[in-house]
């Protein structure tokens, strides 16, 4: 921000003006923007009365527009004053329902280990978490595997989920596996059974459809219950095959989501056709998502089922079961559905694709998932910042790639350093050095702290020095049109060749730069030639090279190249090997 001159000075105020008019309605205050301008810049406390002149100038313009044309300014000239006034209306959670009733709020997360998470799951994952927190309660993680054929869980996916949810930082209090309690569900079938709550059924699926269509039991329901306790014991040795028959929950036949009717509990899968891959063929017969998470939510204690509305029917349908049982149902919070434009979330589709080799892995770029985010260097807690500002609202949410992006610049900005990359490098001779140049490069430009990269500009035979700069940058030099090579000094281009650039020193202080509006360009000094190659979103690299002091990076530091982007080191060797965030 240049003050110096007026026209800087009317511009800051106008920008002070308009952010002041955003945040009050569309009219701009007088008091909170001289004040603003005071603090951030001491040396104006010598002019205030010209200073308080021009702020009314300002106001008068400012205030006389409608809201929208205020926008419209901001949009067109300061798009990043709109950008920051959504990040800093930091969300807390609302308060849960009811929590006062229970001693000890308990939550949970309860993925099938059949892929890896991804973002799509972060919201149940995230608002469990932190609401189990919020109230110093527990979060348990508990694998729903119990599909060994449909939705076959695989052993690797347990593991990669433990790591996501301590990458996301949610720590587990508990975790249960459902495989592992295949017996409890086996007790509780049988007490509903011999309840006569719970009937197996051996009708052809059309024949039961048809019947309780119409509100009709099948043949089977009013069976006497010890004809069904035999049919069971069927289902368990083996008298039976997959298919034949099923076990049904009773409700009510006159549910009006016929979905709802004495919905399908147990069934049986071939054990040696598809075994389980934790506890093999152990176990022919297996229980429905209803029956093992309705079970489970009441006996491991679950006060608060947070999860997306698409379970609300599961709800209407488990309620029956705890009627059964005399169970009072936990409190259930369905948030609506978010969306985010432009992210591949089908776990189908990313499986399907791992196994067609579209994708290197499960950390592909491309893929939304959680160990994809974290090779590009997404933040947890941009993820979690994202996901809390939705919150459990019902309605529908569409984000977009960018709003993650936005919470990760945040999260980055303040905390990492900076570097040079030079991508697709064009040579660029400066001649006429008239001494040798000592620079030394912030690692962050507001924190001196963090030191410097200090590199010397040495001329050689006929004062001259050769540097690397970015072919977008040499395609956008002219002849005789001066250029500042960043932090160094400034030159004047006096050949554009396709092989290079010639230039004549110009000079040194930054201020000449800035009044020829001279383009600030960062550079790399041709000598000691790093390589590297950043890994883009779209799975395509960019080549370059980086300044010699990313020799001292270390996988898994994230930092910024300079006019190019945050990107995460992934390998550092005789090249450097990065992945891309974002902007
Ligand atoms: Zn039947």
């Amino acid at each position: 921000m240049t003050l110096e001159n007026e026209n800087g000075l009317r511009e800051f105020i106008r920008k002070a003006a308009l952010q002041n008019a955003l945040h009050h309605g569309g009219k701009a205050q007088q008091g909170p923007i001289i004040g603003k301008l005071l603090g951030e810049h001491a040396n104006l406390r010598a002019k205030v009365k010209e200073l308080t002149s021009l702020v009314n100038v300002a106001l008068a313009e400012i205030n006389s527009m409608a809201p929208e044309e205020q926008r419209r300014i901001v949009e067109e000239k300061w798009p990043e004053m709109l950008k920051k006034e959504k990040i800093e209306e930091e969300k807390k959670l609302p308060p849960l329902p009811n929590a006062a009733k229970y001693s000890k709020i308990v939550t949970r997360f309860s993925p099938n280990p059949d892929c890896v998470l991804h973002l799509g799951s972060a919201r149940a994952i995230i608002l469990s978490h932190d609401y189990a927190r919020l109230y110093r309660g527990k979060f348990i993680l508990r694998f729903e595997d119990t599909d060994p054929k449909v939705k076959r869980p695989s052993l690797e996916f347990y593991d990669r989920i433990r790591e996501d949810l301590d990458w996301l930082e949610c720590k587990i209090d508990e975790e249960y596996i459902q495989s592992d309690r295949i017996p409890i569900y086996y007790e509780y079938t049988e007490r509903l059974l011999r309840q006569g709550n719970a009937y197996v059924c051996n009708c052809l699926p059309d024949e039961f459809r048809s019947k309780t269509l119409k509100s009709r039991p099948c043949n089977c329901r009013n069976m006497p219950i010890e004809e069904h306790v035999k049919r069971w014991n069927r289902m368990l040795d083996g008298t039976y095959a997959e298919g034949e028959v099923v076990l049904r929950i009773k409700t009510d036949l006159e549910h009006p989501n016929p979905a709802v009717r004495d919905w399908p509990a147990l069934r049986i899968i071939d054990e040696r056709k598809y075994p389980h891959p934790r506890v093999g063929s152990k176990y022919r017969v297996w229980p429905l998502y209803n029956l093992a998470a309705g079970l489970d939510d009441h006996l491991l204690g679950i006060t608060h089922i947070i999860r997306g509305k698409e379970h609300l029917t599961n709800q209407v349908r488990q309620e029956f079961m705890y009627k059964h049982l005399g169970w009072d149902y936990p409190e259930a919070i369905h948030y609506g559905r978010l969306k985010i434009t432009g992210a591949h979330l089908s776990k189908s589709k990313i499986v399907q694709g791992i196994r067609e080799g579209a994708y290197k892995g499960w950390d592909d770029p491309r893929l939304a998932t959680f160990s994809a985010l974290r090779r590009r260097g997404i933040t947890p807690n941009a993820i979690n910042k994202m996901i809390i500002s939705v919150g459990p609202k019902t309605a529908d949410v569409i984000l977009s790639w960018e709003n993650l992006y936005s919470y990760n610049r945040k999260t980055l900005d303040p905390q990492v350093d900076r570097y040079f990359f030079v991508q697709e490098p064009v040579k660029l001779i400066v001649k006429h050095l008239p001494k040798r140049f000592q620079v030394k490069l912030p690692r962050h430009p507001s924190k001196p702290e963090r030191g410097f990269r200090e590199y010397i500009i040495e001329p050689g035979k006929e004062k001259t020095a050769t540097f690397w700069i970015a072919k977008k940058d040499s395609e956008t030099a002219e002849v005789g049109k001066m250029i500042r090579l960043m932090e160094l000094f400034n030159i004047v281009p006096k050949t554009l060749r396709a092989n290079g650039i010639e230039a004549h020193f110009a000079s040194e202080p930054y201020e000449d730069a800035r009044e020829a509006r001279a383009q600030l360009i960062h550079w790399i000094e041709a000598r000691d030639d790093l390589q590297c190659e950043v890994v883009m979103p779209d799975a395509t690299v960019a080549k370059g090279l980086a300044e010699a002091a990313c020799r001292e990076l270390k996988p898994n530091n994230v930092i910024q190249f300079e006019r190019f982007g945050f990107a995460r080191i992934d390998e550092v060797s005789s090249k450097i090997i990065a992945y891309y965030a974002h902007k």
